[in-house]
């Protein structure tokens, strides 16, 4: 027998997901000793034994790995044996240099599940169960590499029992770093009119009580508070919305199981299977039968999502009604997280606060996910995701912090052959939201030991996130690189679909605003791109936005502008829900204003042309919050239509004045104007790529996130032998430029 010692170094996505026992299990069964022990960049094995043996141990880490790794790379040694007696695992190591990724937070196993249920286990309706395939990381984790002290659970010392557990190879339990148990861990809190009234069962008694009488109670959850109350009860979800100063935008209601959700929804086989996946994002479904009328006003489609804390299980399972579970915040602040923020800023929201006393280290808002053109697509990404990377078909040479847009923000952090995108952070429009931001970036870069040798922003000059990186290069010494928004778009969607270096494609960025290299307002691109740079083929007719931001929240201004470039001033006197939605005096001055131009900005946004359509259509004036128009346009898609309107195109602009026409003239019939209105988009798609001849196109931008647009641009260009480019890992709005960012400036 020939005695070896191997040395094996895993990075990966290898710490927190129970692969030291199953080295462990797996070095005893083969008779191997040895260590496995933690380090800042993975697992770091030593075997020693048997040739054979390690070759089998060697395959059988790939083969056998639990579900959650992932391993990415291994460096393997082989050296002169040292005589180990036993094989052990070791206490976790720092190093110098952390490259090991950190898990996101997953929901309550199966597992789990029938212990919290079962009268007899200890943790019986215990709301924070947890094992080594489910539970909080990413929120509880303060700094690498993942071990208790290393996490807000540092403060729970592990009872007898759970600490047997906690060290038992065999234990489901074993190294389960937020291991925890009635008797030892954290605990709920009800707070009410300035004071704690109680604690653990009895907390969670009221906090059932009071939901089931139609209250609002904010309740800490994973990666900060919710808002819930009864979705059934339109007393309750309006009154949420008047003391949110909400009006329009949809909540998200959290369903028993499938069968509840079933009850009210229609989710397609694909939507069932994102639903229960660990990730457990709210997924956007057609309704079926109406919750309070308020849940999600004037939309066929609602944000619906399972339970994925023990507590959320406990609740659902409780009330025999779905639960409308929002982010608890006011309107455009960030999430709140902390308790004592909670009871200051929540107080005014909710008549009552649950609370715990497990921290949560970074807030971490529910991810949002819709089936579009067959695919599952981000409209958020966060919890349950981040911060799993993003992997490249190639390696970036320097490490950057790509500082993303200004809406929907994310920031991402790229090394090696991989980017690891942010949490969602939100709008940055104000200081609340830019103070997040900024604690958000410090905080991972610490978190991952990040020393950003490049930073990239967009180069709109007014992006609070522009200002914010240009100060950090200028503090740092460090190279600032800006990224055309609509290119960064493109980038991020080549990235995302694991486009290798060197190919190019034909690009098409459509979305709501972005800021152009000429200086006015692009949105309907088509781009040749590579990674390297970029070249602005074709662009939509650029028509003006009267009053600037104000038309972006009222498409009637976007429409009345369409109208004047049609007819002139003869627009005025047109039988259009447009026209009438302004009093006379008020045309009058638009249409001075659009000839002279006054702050008007020329746009060759396609986000803005589904706001006139809404507007010609009179299906909305004016928006509550940003997509209402184009999600409302969307919803009257008919697919049995298959017909389009003409359009032109003269040198690099496509002319929308036969379009606009034929939506005029088609008024009456809503659905008919924006199905035909889908299928015109979708024929200029393929009638740009039939001009250019590449044999792939990219599509990004949150116009994308459009189901029937993108299905008629992949049925339309497939058939013609193209191969349409779409996204999957991150999402094609703003939230999504990060990641093309970061592959810019990396390279
Ligand atoms: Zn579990
Ligand atoms: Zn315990
Ligand atoms: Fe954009």
């Amino acid at each position: 027998m020939s005695v070896k010692r191997a040395k094996i170094s895993l990075k990966g996505l290898v710490q927190g997901v129970g692969f030291r026992p199953f080295v462990y299990r797996l070095a005893k069964e083969l008779n191997l000793k040895g260590y496995v022990l933690n380090d800042g960049r993975g697992v770091l094995i030593e075997v020693e034994g048997d040739a054979e043996n390690i070759a089998t141990f060697l395959k059988r880490l790939h083969t056998d790995k639990p579900p959650a790794a992932r391993i990415l790379s291994q460096e393997l040694k082989f050296l002169s044996p040292k005589g180990y007696k036993d094989f052990e695992i070791r206490k976790s190591q720092k190093t110098a240099e952390t490259e090991v990724l950190v898990l996101p937070d997953l929901a309550t196993c199966e597992d789990c599940l029938r212990e919290l249920f079962d009268p007899a286990d200890r943790r019986y309706m215990y709301p924070f169960i947890n094992c080594t395939n489910c539970g909080p990381r990413f929120t509880i984790i303060e700094r690498l590499p993942y071990d208790r002290p290393n996490t807000t659970m540092k403060k729970f010392q592990m009872c007898e029992e759970c600490y047997r557990e906690y060290t038992d190879p065999k234990n489901r339990r074993f190294h389960a770093q937020p291991n925890a148990c009635p008797k030892c861990g954290p605990k709920l809190y009800y707070w009410e009119r300035g004071e704690i009234t109680a604690e653990g069962n009895e907390a969670f008694e009221k906090l059932v009580g009071e939901l089931k009488k139609g209250k609002i109670l904010a309740v800490k959850g994973i990666g900060g508070f919710h808002l819930m109350c009864d979705a059934t009860n339109e007393k309750a979800v309006s009154l949420l919305r008047e003391r949110k100063r909400r009006k329009e935008k949809p909540f998200a209601v959290m369903f028993r199981d499938l069968t509840q959700l079933e009850e009210y929804t229609s989710p397609t086989e694909l939507e069932k299977a994102l639903l229960i996946s660990p990730e457990r994002p709210i997924v956007l479904v057609e309704k079926r039968r109406e919750l309070a009328p308020s849940v999600a006003p004037g939309l066929k489609r609602v944000g619906a999502f399972l339970p994925y804390s023990p507590l959320h299980h406990m609740i659902l399972e409780a009330v025999d009604f779905p639960v409308v579970a929002t982010s608890g915040n006011l309107s455009e602040e960030p999430i709140v997280k902390d308790n004592d923020e909670a009871t200051k800023r929540l107080s005014e929201l909710a008549d009552a606060i649950v609370l715990h006393d497990r921290d949560i280290a970074r807030r971490c808002d529910d991810g949002v996910v819709k089936v579009v053109g067959g695919v599952p697509i981000y409209i958020r990404r966060s919890r349950g995701a981040t911060p799993l990377p993003i992997l490249l078909p190639f390696g970036l040479k320097r490490k950057v912090l790509a500082v993303g847009g200004m809406l929907k923000n994310t920031f991402a952090l790229g090394w090696g052959n991989r980017v690891i995108p942010s949490q969602h952070i939100g709008d940055i429009e104000n200081l609340s939201t830019l103070r997040s931001f900024d604690e958000s970036v410090r905080d991972l870069l610490r978190l991952f030991e990040f020393e950003p040798e490049a930073i990239v922003c967009d180069l709109h000059p007014r992006y609070e996130t522009t200002r914010w990186a240009e100060e950090f290069a200028k503090k740092r010494g460090i190279p600032l690189i800006k990224v055309q928004h609509h290119y960064a778009h493109i980038l991020s969607v080549m990235a995302d679909s694991g486009l290798p270096f060197g190919e190019e494609v034909l690009g098409v960025a459509w979305d709501g605003t972005g800021y152009g290299l000429d200086g006015t307002v692009w949105g309907g691109e088509f781009l040749r791109a590579n990674y390297q740079t970029f070249e602005r083929l074709f662009y939509f007719k650029p028509f003006r936005l009267i009053g600037g931001e104000r038309a972006v929240k009222e498409p009637s201004r976007v429409a009345i502008s369409i109208l004047f470039d049609l007819f002139g001033e003869e627009a005025l006197k047109l039988d259009l829900p447009t026209v009438e939605y302004f009093k006379p005096f008020e045309r009058e001055l638009l249409f001075k204003v659009h000839q002279k131009g006054i702050n008007s900005p020329l746009t060759s946004s396609v986000g803005r042309l589904f706001d006139a359509v809404a507007s010609l259509l009179g299906i909305r004036q004016k928006l509550s919050f940003e997509g209402q128009a184009a999600m409302m346009v969307e919803d009257l898609f008919d697919p049995s239509v298959g017909d389009a309107y003409p359009f032109t195109i003269k040198g690099r602009e496509i002319d929308l004045s036969e379009t606009f026409l034929g939506v005029i003239e088609d008024r009456n019939n809503p659905s008919l104007a924006a199905s035909r209105f889908i299928n015109t988009l979708a024929r200029v798609v393929l009638e740009i790529a039939k001009r250019v001849g590449m044999e792939k196109v990219a599509l990004s931008g949150g116009v994308f996130q459009n189901d029937p647009l993108v299905g008629r641009i992949k049925e339309y260009l497939k058939g013609e032998g193209f191969e349409v480019l779409t996204h999957s890992q991150v999402s094609p709005n703003d939230s999504g430029l990060s990641l093309g960012q970061a592959v810019y400036g990396g390279l």
